[in-house]
């Protein structure tokens, strides 16, 4: 799901991350390319709109933090925005009611209504230890009844006995009382299914809706059907009002519009995704991981959010200049050291930076990892000031009052010293390449 607005929105922003400098007309391009990728995503356009419109909007007046590149800053605003889309937070299904907490679906016919129900029931039987019934009020088709009551016993659900000749409603009821009676704490009931939307169908699932009571009103819409899918939930939840949605079949919509219209136009929250026939193919939605994954952009965004509460700009600044000019003495190292903790140590930069894997392990086997950082930052903070500026002068009397100084040796202080002029050669190869912001941006 979303692959293919994943390639579009990842090549569109990749594009613009590399960049020193964006001009309005870059990201009014990057924006319109970023609307024709959502409208090819099956988007619906009144949401595409609105979002490109906001993202500009927030482009053009962003105060971008010095040690990320606006493409970076665009990268995490177009992110933030397919949050917003999707819904800050993932919703769970509501239990909190007195039980039995009825769970009615509604949905059309052959939207997965059935499967998702037993998906469902299984799921808060096994994981939430809860006692569930379920029941079909499809009294339309024979086969549906008979359909719900050998998954339950596929999954080990119980269903309720088919009684033949009960309307829906009654069936709803008898379901809620039979629930009551043998202790259950969550009904699902299973309503009837249309091939499209017809008064009579709204009107029997308003009745079924005033007899039982739901908790939670579930509308299960088939993905696949993207536009269509929208304009269902728009109508199902002014006839019928719906509490969330579950669309199912995200395992074969690599488009992934329907996802995004839908919150944005009903307000109400994607609860659950379908990913196959399997009962255990059900998964939690949530906005942030699913943004994440559209965008791919390794985690340039929690990068973005931690150096804009981190960094020390114009400290970084000045250290940039001096990397350049080869001038990075022992306090610029310390310093960065210091950064780099406040970051999460080396771990916590490079793995948030797309395809700095293999950069980390080259460090880490020169030394350069969180534990020996810790040590050496004691090292230089036995150090004079003139030690730090000019570590040349760093003679074998020295290194033993730093090193008892540190509770070290001096082949630790060898070993920082020698990572010491390593960082600087990197620093001044990297640093050539773009223009200021320390070692954040050097090493991006
Ligand atoms: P209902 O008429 O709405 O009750 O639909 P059913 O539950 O009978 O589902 C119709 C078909 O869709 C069945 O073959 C299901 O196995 C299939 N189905 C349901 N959910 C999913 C899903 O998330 N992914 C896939 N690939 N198939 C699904």
């Amino acid at each position: 799901m979303f692959e293919n607005l994943q390639d579009r929105l990842g090549s569109i922003l990749n594009n613009l991350t590399g960049r020193g400098a964006l001009s309005d007309k870059d990201v009014s391009e990057a924006m319109r390319e970023v609307r024709r990728a959502l409208l090819e995503a099956d988007v619906a356009l009144e949401v595409v709109r609105g979002f490109t419109d906001r993202v500009r909007e927030k482009a053009v007046g962003a105060e971008i933090v010095k040690s990320i590149k606006p493409g970076q800053m665009v990268v995490k605003l177009v992110h933030d925005e397919l949050v917003a889309l999707l819904g800050e937070e993932g919703v769970a299904i509501d239990l909190n009611a007195a039980a039995p907490v009825v769970i009615m679906m509604v949905g059309l016919q052959g939207s997965g209504k059935t499967t998702t129900s037993a998906k469902i029931a299984a799921r808060l039987e096994k994981r939430d230890r809860k006692k569930v019934l379920m029941a079909s009020l499809d009294t339309r088709r024979p086969a549906a009844q008979e359909q719900l009551r050998q998954l339950g016993e596929q999954t080990g659900v119980a269903t309720l006995p088919i009684i033949a000749g009960q309307s829906p409603t009654d069936i709803a009821a008898r379901a809620v009382q039979a629930a009551k009676l043998g202790g259950h704490d969550v009904v699902i009931l299973d309503t009837a299914g249309r091939t499209h939307i017809d008064e009579p169908l709204m009107a029997e699932m308003a009745e079924i809706k005033r007899r039982a009571n739901p908790h939670e009103i579930l509308l299960v819409a088939d993905a696949l059907t993207g536009q269509d899918a929208v304009n269902l939930a728009r109508n199902f939840d002014e006839r019928v009002g719906i509490s969330g949605l579950v669309l199912t079949r995200m395992d074969g919509d690599g488009r992934g519009g329907a996802a995004l219209s839908m919150r944005a136009v009903t307000g109400k929250p994607i609860k659950l995704i379908g990913t196959g026939e399997k009962m255990d193919a059900l998964e939690e939605f949530h906005p942030r991981r699913v943004a994440d994954r559209i965008l791919g952009m390794g985690d340039i965004v929690s990068l973005v959010e931690k150096a804009a509460e981190n960094f020390d700009a114009e400290k970084a600044q000045t250290m940039a200049a001096r990397m350049k000019s080869g001038k990075f003495d022992l306090n610029d190292l310390a310093d960065q050291l210091g950064q780099m903790q406040k970051l999460g140590g080396m771990g916590g930069i490079m793995g948030m930076m797309p395809g700095m894997g293999k950069m980390k392990d080259q460090m880490s086997a020169a030394g350069m990892d969180d534990k020996t950082f810790a040590r050496q930052l004691a090292i230089i903070g036995s150090m004079t000031k003139a030690e730090r500026a000019n570590p040349d002068i760093l003679k074998h009397s020295r290194k033993k009052r730093i090193a008892a100084g540190s509770g070290t040796d001096a082949a630790a202080i060898n070993k920082l010293l020698k990572m010491h002029r390593q960082m600087g050669d990197m620093m001044k190869a990297m640093g050539g390449k773009g223009k200021g912001g320390g070692m954040m941006r050097a090493a991006m």
